[in-house]
Formats: C-alpha cells, structure tokens, sequence
C-alpha cells in the first residue's frame, strides 16, 4: 500500500477529551474515528488489525471444532421475554420500538437466540454437542463509555456457545476453551491470568475472565504470588498479604488496572429450561440441554494492546497482529518502488511512505504507527537497505535478499 494513498493522513495531536494512551495513540495514527461516546469507525488501519486480531481467535475456534457463523442484532422482544432478562437486563440493553409498535432489542449478547435455534434443531442426544461462534457487534448501554476503545457501547465480540448432554461434557469443552483462551492471548503477547469472577447478567454460576495486567483498565483482582488463585474483587474475601487459601504457601497480592479481555460463562441449564430446550437421551427421556458462552471483544484487545505496548513516540505492533509487515520509507534517492514490487512478490505485505515530507515527518509517523519492521531506502543506502526494527535503535545495511529472510 502506497502511503499516500492511505486513508486518512496521521495527526500531530491527540483530541481535546482523550485521556487514555489507546484513544489518543489509535486515533493519531489513523486506526479509528470516534462518532460520538462509545462508537468508533475502524478505519482502514484499525481495520486490518482487528482483522488479524480475528483470524488468531478464529484458528484457535475451529480448532475446537467451532462452527463459524452469523446472527442477526435486532432481536423480538418476546424472546428475551422467555428469560426474563428483557427486564433482567434493562440497563444494559438497548430497546427500541418500530412504527407498527414492536419492540425490539439491539443484540447485548446471544444466549436467547441459539437457544431458539437450537430447540428448532435438536432432537435427540445424538444431535449433541453443538459448537457455533460468530464474529458480530454488539451495542450496550455503558454508563461511562471512557477509555477509548476499550469500552464501546457498540463494539465487537466473538462469542462461541456450546450445548451438551451433560454437565460433565460441558465442563470437559469449558476447560477445552479456557485452553483455546490462553493460546489466543499467549499469542497476542499479554502477561494475563484467568480469574474467578461472577457471572453478571449471564448466571448464578461462578465464571472466568482473563485479565491482562497493568493494561490501563478498570478491573481489580486479588491473586496467589505462587499458584494460578485468582479471584475478582466482587467476589474476594480478604485482603492483601493472606496466606493463599489454595496453595496454603503463596500471599495474596493484589492486581488493579487490569483489563478483562476475555470471559467464559458455564450457564448449565437455566436457559434450556426457560427456553424449553430438550434432547431425548439413549433411553428415551426428555432432558434439558447443557449449555456455555465464551466471550472476547477483539477491540477491546486491539486497545488492550496499545496500552501495553507503545512508547513515547508511538504504539508497537507485534509481528502476529501489525497492520503490515513492513513499512518501508523511501528518502530522497532510493528506489522505493523497485524494493516495494520485489517485496510485494516475495509476498510481504508493506506500507510504503512515497509522500514528500521531510524524513523527520516520515520516521515520526513511522514510529506512531508502529510496524515493528522498517527499511530505509536513500541516496546512502544505494542498492542496500536500512533496516531497524521498532523496539531497537540499531540499524544494519542488508540486501534485499537478506531484508527478506528476516521477515
Ligand atoms: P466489563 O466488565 O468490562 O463491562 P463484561 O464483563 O460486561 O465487561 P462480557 O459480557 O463478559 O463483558 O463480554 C465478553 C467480552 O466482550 C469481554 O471480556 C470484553 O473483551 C468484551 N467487551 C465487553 N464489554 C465491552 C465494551 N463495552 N466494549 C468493548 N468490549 C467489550
Ligand atoms: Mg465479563
């Protein structure tokens, strides 16, 4: 991609209201565009990260057999009536009535709706288990609707559900996906752990969110110093400096700031026998099915990420989630088309900044937007290229070939 093609151009000033490193380092860079409070504009940057974003939960899905599909947002109410959390979650839900009187919910979340699809679809235990995610918006009512990115009344989630014959299957899966979730956010790079939570709106059972420490968040948790105890605030009885109640060796310590990523909810049969969600066994009798959510807002982690890694001068991409490959700067003598088409066939995807600014505009808004690879090309450089990566200031002069190979 041509830089002076891309859209829209950085900024040299971060807005008047923003207060967090992700509002104003995502939105001087170009990654999104804020409409009003909550809502964002990927914009094509933003775009291309929460894609890749995307594609790293959407591998770790199907590779525990999740089937890839998409619901609708505007639900009746008469299906959340079947819960009670029409009313249940009143202040979270956004609700709307059309000019023929129906009223509507824009979509918090899905559990009412794979439950209608599934009791259209489920006979018998042999229909069971069921594995279906999908990426889609979601709109809530948040009543402080701060931090940039990281807290959208309009945002995007992957949420996987799962049904079961048994509790024992469910718990099986539950602990399936807890894995799937630790690959993702090893993956992504964040220094996260998995807590005990409560399950909100959602359920009576306890649950798990992962939290990414020190990450510029909201959330408070307490924590064993030398096991995997993990308990919410809401939740924590004690205090700092106890003696872990698991482990009986480690002290609690305690953990703020953190930002839950990532939530996964054991629902059991509370919405099967809401719902009227029944699978006839081996045996011929009528069960209720057992069912789980789970739950990551990519956004929320595309923000979670710039707060964990950026400097003074801008954010730092790792290689798994930058918006390219390489961002190759083009000075005054180089041949930057020539090394951008032999990049190009080498399958490297790179933003080439051809634009005429002076180099200092180039390399600041190089480091803004932070691909962690960038080659020089200059009168000096002749047939070599400069390549320094984003967290070091060491430069080499390399080949084109040898540019290559490191990638
Ligand atoms: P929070 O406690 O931060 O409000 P939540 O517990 O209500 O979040 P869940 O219902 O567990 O959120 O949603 C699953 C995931 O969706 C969260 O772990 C988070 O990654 C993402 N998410 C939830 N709310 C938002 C939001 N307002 N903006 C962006 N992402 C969100
Ligand atoms: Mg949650």
């Amino acid at each position: 991609m041509r830089q002076s093609k891309l859209f829209p151009k950085t900024r040299k000033e971060a807005p008047k209201d923003a207060e967090s490193i992700n509002h104003k380092l995502l939105v001087r860079g170009g990654f999104i565009d804020q409409l009003m409070a909550g809502s964002w504009t990927l914009l094509p940057l933003g775009w291309r990260v929460v894609t890749k974003i995307n594609q790293i939960i959407r591998e770790e899905m199907n590779a525990i057999g999740g089937q890839e599909m998409l619901m609708p947002l505007l639900h009746p109410k008469e299906l959340w009536n079947e819960t009670g959390r029409w009313d249940k979650a009143n202040e979270i839900m956004y609700k709307l009535t059309d000019s023929r009187k129906k009223e509507y919910a824009l979509s918090f979340t899905h559990e009412e709706i794979v439950m209608d699809l599934l009791r259209k679809n489920i006979k018998s235990y042999q229909d069971l288990p069921i594995y279906v995610y999908h990426f889609s918006t979601k709109f809530r009512n948040e009543p402080r609707a701060r931090s940039g990115i990281l807290r959208g009344r309009e945002f995007m989630m992957k949420d996987l559900y799962s049904a079961h014959v048994s509790e024992d299957d469910l718990m099986d899966y539950y602990e399936k996906v807890k894995g799937a979730y630790a690959k993702i956010f090893k993956e992504l790079g964040f220094n996260f752990k998995v807590v005990e939570a409560s399950g909100g709106v959602f359920t009576d059972r306890r649950t798990h969110e992962f939290q990414v420490l020190d990450a510029g968040g909201e959330d408070t948790f307490y924590f064993c110093d030398s096991c995997d105890y993990a308990l919410n605030k809401e939740i924590f009885e004690g205090k700092v400096g106890d003696k872990c109640p698991k482990c009986k060796k480690g002290k609690i310590k305690i953990a703020e700031n953190s930002v839950e990523v990532g939530n996964i909810f054991p629902l059991g049969t509370w919405y099967a026998e809401r719902m009227r969600v029944y699978y006839t066994d081996s045996q011929g009798k009528k069960k209720p099915v057992w069912f789980g959510s789970y739950g990551i807002g990519p956004t929320r982690v595309m923000g979670t990420l710039v707060e964990v890694f950026h400097d003074d001068k801008g954010i730092i991409w790792n290689k798994a989630v930058s918006p390219f490959d390489v961002h190759l700067i083009e000075l005054p003598g180089g041949n930057g088309k020539k090394v951008y088409e032999d990049l190009k066939k080498e399958g490297v995807d790179v933003l080439w900044d051809d634009r005429e600014v002076p180099a200092g505009e180039k390399f600041a808004d190089s480091d803004l937007i932070g691909i962690p690879v960038r080659l020089v090309v200059s009168e000096k450089t002749k047939d070599k290229i400069e390549r320094k990566e984003r967290t070091s200031s060491k430069i080499k002069l390399l080949s084109l070939k040898e540019a290559v190979e490191l990638l």
